[in-house]
């Protein structure tokens, strides 16, 4: 849904260029280890001990999230037609809401409360609900955000962002780091049976899905898709790569995207077309 990598992007409107560059290779450098989500968490704590930068400045910094502006009438386009749009995604749950609202995207009430709690917090402006007729989010799955420390719980110090996996457990899935397997992510989504051994499906399947994937995370979920869901992978990203090294990984159609304006009109052509 945006360009940017919410993650870093928030280092880059909060400290400066030498400080961020030494920011993402120790996040590197500890994610290696550890996995993104644990080095993350390292960061936020180094922004709020180090540099004084508190979870008011990384919401602040996230609401500046440039987001294409073609999408959200796409999504709002959906929404009026009664597609359900949900995300899958390796950010975080403070994260995502915020960004989405920030552009007048309605997000789930769990997670809006949640968001209006840290905003309380961050003495950020609460002001701005998404009205009738916006878009709306109906599920999104990523890893746990939250705020911690001084005005949260009493203590000294800088109020701060801890982050913890999706996947409390690894799920053990070979093509996903252990955080979050976007696979089994998609099923919970989706309300379908996630393989062999799984607990009955919750909801019947949806006549079509249209997922929308650029990392090799994305992979995972493709697999999942079936013959008349479509995959839309960007072009020139990880996802594609792996694509056209191996076609036979998926069983839906395979449609390729640029930017934000390809991705939406691919997005509403799938909405009107039958499934397959
Ligand atoms: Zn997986």
């Amino acid at each position: 849904m945006v360009n940017e990598n919410t993650d870093t992007f928030c280092f880059m409107e909060l400290v400066d260029s030498q400080t961020y560059r030494e920011t993402v290779e120790r996040c590197r450098s500890i994610s290696a280890t550890a996995g993104w989500t644990a080095a993350i968490d390292w960061a936020h704590g180094w922004l709020a001990d180090t540099q004084g930068k508190s979870a008011a400045d990384v919401l602040r910094a996230l609401e500046r999230t440039p987001m294409d502006a073609s999408l959200i009438r796409c999504l709002e386009a959906l929404c009026a037609r009664g597609v359900e749009v949900s995300v899958v995604s390796d950010s975080n749950s403070l994260f995502i809401a915020q960004v989405l609202h920030a552009h007048g995207v309605r997000v789930p009430a769990r997670m809006s409360s949640a968001l209006a709690a840290a905003s309380k917090i961050a003495l950020m402006d609460p002001a701005k609900e998404p009205g009738a007729g916006c878009a709306s989010v109906a599920r999104v799955a990523t890893n746990v955000a939250w705020v911690e420390g001084a005005a949260a719980d009493g203590g000294p110090g800088v109020p701060r962002i801890r982050l913890s996996p999706h996947d409390p457990r690894p799920v053990g899935c070979p093509r996903c780091p252990a955080n979050l397997c976007k696979g089994r992510a998609l099923h919970a989504v989706l309300g379908t049976a996630a393989g062999a051994g799984a607990a009955a499906p919750a909801s019947p399947a949806p006549s079509r899905v249209v997922y929308v994937g650029d990392g090799s995370n994305d992979l995972c979920p493709g697999m999942c898709l079936r013959e008349c869901d479509v995959l839309l992978a960007r072009k020139g990203y990880r996802l594609a790569e792996k694509l056209a090294a191996d076609p036979a990984s998926v069983r839906c159609s395979v449609r390729l995207w640029e930017d934000g304006s390809e991705l939406a009109a691919l997005l509403l052509e799938c909405a009107v077309a039958p499934a397959a």
